[in-house]
């Protein structure tokens, strides 16, 4: 059984005695999700030593690059502008080093949300700080994640073309993709030209601006995790 690790956050806690303390956690889907299909799930902490990290690496045969908070717009050299949320420092720059390395070392990697953010930044991309105006459609959907709110349209010949071309997916982000980066390519993208999907077929490198770990009741969802597996 494949080892798939998950990249952990750090959440600060309100309650007054504990502020200053943060929560080492992830969102639980991902686990459902990977035993779904099949996989065994490994939660890895935020550490900072890049000894450990490589230990880490060591540990898995492929990484979930999971969704959390922004991402610090100093990344991809820009001023923080209106509508930023909070960024975690310490998160982002083990998000960067987690993701050169397992490029670096050849371990698959599927970034999902802040995930697929944090992989385009890493290669050098940029984001959209806040889309939350007219311009965009809503993407960050009001209903509960497992609902599905805007369509998708889908390239052809990468690994969500067995969706079709136009299909429906959950949307609970506020930033997105401005500058991709060169070595990524585009699988998907909504309507009003947010990228939703991208991919490198040789570096094995994935991701989606949606969430199909928290549609984990759909089937049709859990294959693009047991599509990653088998390149694992
Ligand atoms: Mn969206």
């Amino acid at each position: 059984m494949k080892t798939i690790g998950i990249l952990g956050n750090l959440i600060e806690i309100e309650a007054k005695q504990l502020i200053g303390t943060d929560y080492c956690a992830c969102f639980n889907d991902y686990v459902i999700s990977l035993q779904k299909v099949n996989a065994c799930p490994l939660v890895l902490p935020v550490v900072n030593d890049k000894k450990l990290i490589d230990q880490q690496l060591e540990k898995v045969d492929g990484l979930i690059i999971a969704g959390g908070s922004d991402i610090d717009p100093s990344l991809y050299n820009e001023e923080p502008k209106y509508g930023l949320g909070r960024v975690r420092n310490d998160v982002d720059e083990y998000y960067i080093t987690v993701i050169l390395k397992a490029i670096e070392k050849g371990v698959p990697i599927i970034g999902i949300c802040k995930g697929l953010q944090a992989i385009n930044v890493a290669l050098g991309g940029s984001l959209i700080q806040d889309i939350k105006n007219d311009k965009y459609l809503q993407h960050d959907q009001i209903r509960q994640a497992r609902f599905k709110s805007h369509y998708i349209n889908i390239e052809k010949d990468n690994f969500l073309s067995y969706l079709g071309e136009r299909v429906m997916v959950n949307s609970l982000h506020h930033q997105a993709i401005d500058k991709l980066a060169d070595s990524l390519k585009i699988a998907a993208s909504s309507d009003d030209g947010i990228i939703e999907a991208f991919y490198n077929e040789e570096k094995k490198i994935y991701g989606v601006q949606f969430h199909p770990e928290m549609m984990h009741d759909d089937e049709v969802f859990l294959k693009i995790f047991e599509h990653f597996l088998e390149l694992c």
